[in-house]
């Protein structure tokens, strides 16, 4: 493939971006996009997205216009190409009109390689005659699957895009995903009209990043001695759902002698770009983020990406755990959930203003978590065969290194399946996890008292099992889906599968959790 100012794409790999060889499949993509066709490349995160569109724009002639929906991140990816040359800028809400006209300007005259915008605006009549005026050498879509109406991270802008087939039918169209469900996939494909472009999926298998996934507890200072067992220069990334337990960890693992910052979308813009900065300079950097933290954030060297609430979506999951490890290094992904985070993410969908199927969707989302999480077999097996990928046991993730112990776990089952029925059909009552667990163990409290369950026929029926064991139970029932929450105080009920149980028509396994705090593997750090 040869260039309007000559060269091949290897050429330009190593002349512009210094590396020797392509990745993976590098070469046929930017081959695919470089010769006018269209593409769409599922690839995991690290996966090295960003060349298969660049090097094609500066192979073709004209601008390689990307679009984005990460505009925080448009400033530093268009710095890191001008750093090596490349001639690129962006449009975007951030800039002024002078920054913007200029921009424009050079557009109009050709001379720009790369230009990054942002979904909103290429909707826009204006930036369409602008585009228009200049020569466009290919459309980059990244982050495509934000086009999946039902996916995590639904853009509506992105549905506009699939217009820019019709306006520039001649240019070649690259979309790029490191979410890769079928449903995604094909919603993709579909929306933004890519029947004719060919399909490049990479494997997502990321063998280096070793999943652990604990019980919660006490999650921070579970967080703590995972992260002394690290070691003190393992840079990493804790994510929390709110800003206020970003906030209580950093505190928290500080106080402890952990270099650790927070970061937010509330905190100031110089706070944030500070701990971003001694984030990818020091080491040993613990940042404390919501998930507004990590997207293009390019630090091969993070050993470590802790979870201390459940994620929403295997998705989620999965590219949050995928900033771990880039260099290829050993990294291990290490998540703590508890029968709350449950409760509380549910009650979040149930609360929130999206309409019936969304919520449908989403619930789907956080039960593919949960199974995930409550896995009896390999976290990996489970997690590729989220993305479509069928492997064999990783012997690298904590089930692999430590098989559980699984036991028939039916009588257990029925016991507490059998509180529930009676607390709803007898008394038309309905209670959480934590009520129907001191029924079972027959615990005097002013709430058992109070409602008289000392007269329930389950009454401390379960008085053989802790209550750890028992909100173990829970959470696995609810991840089988032989049990459900409901509402706001996540009050269980039946499904349609309980009954089978309850007749003893079906076995339940159950993973047998340690009593005890596990200890590390590894030597902790002084
Ligand atoms: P993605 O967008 O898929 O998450 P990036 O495009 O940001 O991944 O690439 C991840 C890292 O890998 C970057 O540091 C990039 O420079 C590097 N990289 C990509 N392709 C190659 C290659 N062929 N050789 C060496 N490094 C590469
Ligand atoms: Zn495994």
């Amino acid at each position: 493939m040869t260039s309007p100012a000559g060269g091949t794409a290897l050429e330009v790999l190593s002349h512009v971006f210094g590396y020797d060889a392509f990745r993976g499949e590098q070469a046929e993509i930017v081959d695919q996009v470089t010769a006018g066709g269209d593409a769409v490349v599922l690839m995991p995160t690290g996966g090295g997205k960003s060349l298969c569109y660049q090097i094609p724009a500066l192979l073709r002639e004209g601008t390689g216009v990307v679009v984005s929906p990460l505009i925080a991140l448009m400033h530093d990816q268009v710095q890191a190409l001008q750093a090596v040359g490349v001639r690129a800028e962006f449009l975007n809400s951030t800039q002024s009109a002078t920054e913007r006209a200029r921009v424009e300007r050079d557009y109009r005259a050709g001379a720009l390689d790369i230009l990054y915008v942002a979904p909103e605006r290429l909707s826009n009549p204006a930036t369409r005659s602008l585009l228009g005026a200049g020569t466009i050498a290919l459309f980059a879509i990244d982050e495509a699957h934000c086009v999946s109406q039902w996916g995590h991270d639904f853009r509506p802008d992105y549905l506009g895009l699939s217009e820019l087939a019709e306006l520039w039918p001649d240019v070649p169209r690259i979309a790029l995903t490191a979410t890769a469900t079928e449903a995604t996939h094909s919603e993709i494909t579909q929306r933004l009209s890519l029947g004719g472009a060919r399909h490049f999926v990479a494997s997502f298998d990321r063998p280096n990043i070793q999943y652990r996934i604990v019980p919660k507890r006490d999650p921070r200072a579970q967080l703590v001695e995972f992260i002394r067992a690290e070691g003190q220069d393992a840079a990493g990334i804790v994510y929390a759902l709110s800003r206020a337990s970003v906030e209580r960890t950093a505190d928290y693992l500080s106080q402890r002698g952990i270099t650790a910052l927070p970061y937010h979308a509330g905190l100031d813009a110089e706070v944030r770009a500070e701990a971003q900065s001694r984030f990818l300079r020091e080491d040993g950097v613990v940042i404390v983020a919501t998930i507004a933290f990590g997207m293009g954030i390019d630090k091969p060297d993070v050993r470590f990406v802790a979870h201390i609430d459940l994620p929403k979506s295997v998705e989620g999951y999965y590219q949050e755990t995928g900033r771990a490890g880039r260099d290829g290094e050993p990294a291990v992904a290490w998540l703590a959930y508890g029968l709350q985070d449950v409760v509380q993410q549910r009650r979040m969908i149930d609360d929130g203003a999206a309409d019936f199927a969304h919520k449908r969707r989403s619930m789907q989302h956080l039960d593919a978590m949960l199974a995930l999480c409550e896995t009896v077999q390999c976290r990996r097996v489970n997690l590729l065969r989220y993305f479509g990928q069928e492997s064999a046991p990783c012997g690298n993730c904590d089930t692999c290194l430590n098989l559980p112990a699984i036991v028939d776990g039916t009588v257990a089952a029925q016991k507490l399946l059998s509180t529930v029925v009676r607390l709803d059909r007898e008394r038309n009552q309905r209670f959480g996890a934590g009520q129907v667990i001191d029924i079972l163990r027959g615990k005097e409290t002013a709430r058992t008292r109070q409602h008289g369950h000392n007269a329930l026929s389950t009454w401390g029926i379960g008085a053989d099992l802790s209550d750890q064991r028992w909100r173990g139970v829970v959470r696995q029932l609810l991840a089988q889906g032989l049990l459900a929450t409901r509402g706001e105080y996540g009050v269980l009920g039946l499904t349609e599968s309980s009954g089978e149980v309850l007749r003893g028509e079906r076995t339940v396994h159950l993973r047998e959790e340690p009593e005890k705090p596990q200890r590390s593997r590894t030597s902790r750090r002084t």
